[in-house]
């Protein structure tokens, strides 16, 4: 398990049989050249040539520990000796003690947990208890979001890169949220993008009728779609217009929770409690899958006497749940949440700043905690991004160029259409913080040439 071991035939058979057999996501199957890794730990990876990378990507941002943590894995390990599974309708120790973490780290009184395997299975659950308790069936849904890929969740996604599997049938409206650097409302403050967003929505649920919807699904700060920090009031602003009209007031932090911001939910930074909440990534790391949804107490009710209509065999798995409590006890007992907000404060806010300032290709930086975005641009007057829209081929030169030089100076980074983003695990050390943006230094110069 060490960058020293290189062993290049090794990864060749790795290689060789992953493009044999394995069909990857969101690919064309015959233009991709996937790494073969060989190991990795805490803030890194490697692969079989030796060459070891800083992963500024946590994976899917979600190795929010780094990876291979000791405590975490010989917790795996140990429940594994004692009950490596058991089905979701009995009481077991590692299922309820790690519900009873979760919620009472949640936010305000969603305090049951559903567990599910990850991120698009808690989204749709969500929904189907909103449609349920309201008796409603239309789901609001942001553009510029990321929700997940199954039929409702990647329906709500709001991005149309992710619609070839739309069915157009699942009941969601979209509408636009605050970004004041490519304002829908051609606002020039935040509080008036806050005003104008808040007004919108008011606009979109009257034309829609208020008493048809019965969720507005939120991610806290959008997180694939940019990592665009709300303005104040606003989402204290949608839980006012949700709580005038009855509508269950969902707030997505499967990528935001758990530590990615600098405090347990992104949630915490506004104040504000929604009904019900998804996680899952950060909440074990990934280690083993596993998501959920924490229920507000109101909701909980609707089910007292009624059966919840959804489940799933491996809801709660003992391994997922063994790792969540170490996950949860790792943060705790290494203050992983307090570096983040640390290292965002203190080393990566002000490092990505001057990079932007001594950058002609940086066109904003946006974020907190270990949770940042680059956006990259022609031009900073004009903010005409690097690349044009689900660029590919020669239209996406600058920015895979500008992969590739991260890449050459031992930086995995996490690339998005026009944006990077800089989200290493949460307890990365200052020193690797600042390697990572010495290596990012040096991959804008080459994003520069593609400026004008
Ligand atoms: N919701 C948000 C905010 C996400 O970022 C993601 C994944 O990136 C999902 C839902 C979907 O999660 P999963 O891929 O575990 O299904």
């Amino acid at each position: 398990r060490h960058a020293d071991a290189a062993d290049p035939a090794a990864g060749a058979a790795v290689k060789a049989a992953d493009r044999a057999h394995v069909f990857h996501s969101w690919s064309a199957q015959g233009l991709i050249d996937p790494l073969a890794v060989a190991g990795a730990e805490g803030a890194y990876f490697w692969d079989y040539d030796g060459n070891r990378y800083l992963d500024f990507t946590s994976g899917l941002v979600y190795t929010n520990i780094g990876y291979q943590h000791p405590t975490v894995v010989a917790a795996i390990q140990e429940q594994a000796g004692k009950m490596t599974t058991f089905a979701p309708a009995f009481a077991i120790e590692s299922r309820s003690e790690a519900a009873r973490l979760i919620a009472e780290r949640t936010p305000g009184d969603l305090d049951k947990i559903f567990f599910t395997n990850g991120g698009a299975e808690a989204v749709e659950n969500a929904v189907r208890m909103a449609r349920l308790h309201t008796g409603r069936t239309k789901v609001l849904s942001a553009y510029r979001s990321y929700h997940g890929a199954t039929s409702t969740a990647i329906n709500l996604t709001g991005d149309p890169r992710r619609w070839a599997s739309d069915n157009g049938s699942a009941g969601v409206v979209r509408f636009w949220a605050p970004f004041l650097y490519r304002s829908p409302f051609y606002a020039e403050t935040e509080a008036e993008e806050c005003a104008r967003a808040l007004q919108h929505l008011q606009d979109t649920l009257a034309y829609e009728g208020p008493s048809t919807i019965a969720a507005i699904i939120l991610e806290t700060i959008p997180g694939t779609a940019g990592i665009m920090t709300p303005p104040p009031g606003y989402l204290a602003g949608v839980r006012e217009i949700c709580d005038r009209y009855g509508i269950v007031f969902v707030l997505d932090e499967v990528m935001a929770g758990f530590g990615r911001t600098g405090k347990w939910f992104a949630a915490d930074h506004f104040d504000v409690v929604p009904d019900l909440m998804t996680f899952a990534k950060g909440v074990n790391s990934g280690y083993v899958p596993l998501g959920g949804v924490a229920i507000s107490a109101e909701i909980a009710a609707t089910f007292d006497t009624r059966p919840y209509p959804g489940g799933l065999t491996y809801s709660g798995h003992p391994l997922a749940c063994a790792a969540a409590i170490a996950t949860i006890h790792v943060m705790e007992g290494e203050k992983v949440i307090e570096n983040a907000a640390r290292i965002g404060e203190t080393v990566l806010g002000p490092g990505l700043r001057e990079l932007a300032e001594n950058h002609p290709s940086v066109g904003e930086v946006r974020g907190l905690g270990a949770f940042w975005a680059l956006e990259l641009v022609r031009n900073k007057e004009t903010r005409e991004p690097l690349v044009p829209y689900n660029a590919t081929g020669a239209d996406n030169a600058p920015m895979a160029a500008f992969g590739a030089a991260a890449k050459k100076n031992g930086l995995w980074p996490f690339i998005n259409m026009n944006r990077t983003h800089a989200v290493p695990a949460c307890n990365v050390t200052e020193a690797e913080a600042k390697e990572g943006l010495a290596a990012l230094d040096a991959a804008l110069s080459v994003a520069d040439e593609h400026t004008v």
